[in-house]
């Protein structure tokens, strides 16, 4: 996939129009702070299109990106937020659950990434059950790699697999860029 153009379009809290639109869906999933909007920032190569997941009123929203003018990106909210309320973060849990398994949106993808140094969190393993059971197809993108030394590099993606279940994992980082053109080839539409 080569990106040609990248614009935020809107953001919504619930159900919306744009859920249901005919443009494919790649949808962004992960902690907060895993690097999510720097992921997506490197890949359209655009450093301000979206915002941190730490800046506030940011967290609790789905942003809509359209892609080269036919595909959407969408930025789930981060959760796990350490600033937020047990409360609020068991909203952003559902709303993340909601939308990418009881709406009835259909995904091209579903990208969850993780921390290269940390590997997934409890969360994560409970997307990942729920994406293998409905069959979602989806990558696990390992972000930060560029903070693991080169002999830990194997161990780390070693300890991931294991953990994940899945052997196709990328290793990325959003300083080095590493990772992209690998990622951009599994987003192929
Ligand atoms: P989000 O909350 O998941 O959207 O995370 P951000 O994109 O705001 O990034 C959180 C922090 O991690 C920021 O300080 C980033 O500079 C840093 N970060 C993001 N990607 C990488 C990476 O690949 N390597 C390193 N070392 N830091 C990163």
């Amino acid at each position: 996939m080569m990106i040609q153009s990248a614009e935020f379009v809107k953001s919504v809290l619930g159900t919306n129009e744009i859920l249901y639109s005919e443009y494919p869906q790649i949808a962004f999933v992960g902690r907060s702070n895993v690097g999510k909007s720097s992921v997506i920032n490197s890949l359209v190569e655009r450093k301000g299109l979206v915002k941190s997941g730490s800046t506030p009123g940011k967290t609790q929203q789905i942003n809509y990106f359209l892609i080269n003018k036919n595909t959407y990106f969408i930025d789930l909210p981060g959760y796990g937020f350490m600033k937020i309320s047990l409360k609020q973060k068991e909203k952003i849990r559902k709303m993340i659950i909601w939308y990418l398994f009881k709406s009835s949106v259909i995904f091209k993808k579903v990208v969850l990434i993780i921390d290269a140094k940390v590997g997934p969190s409890a969360f994560d393993i409970e997307m990942l059950g729920l994406l293998r059971k409905r069959e979602n197809d989806f990558v696990i993108v390992a972000n930060k790699s560029d903070k693991l030394k080169q002999k830990e590099v194997k161990k780390q993606l070693e300890m991931i697999k294991k953990k994940t279940g899945e052997q196709n994992i990328i290793l990325y980082s959003t300083k080095t860029n590493k990772g992209r053109e690998e990622l951009l080839e599994q987003l192929a539409l």
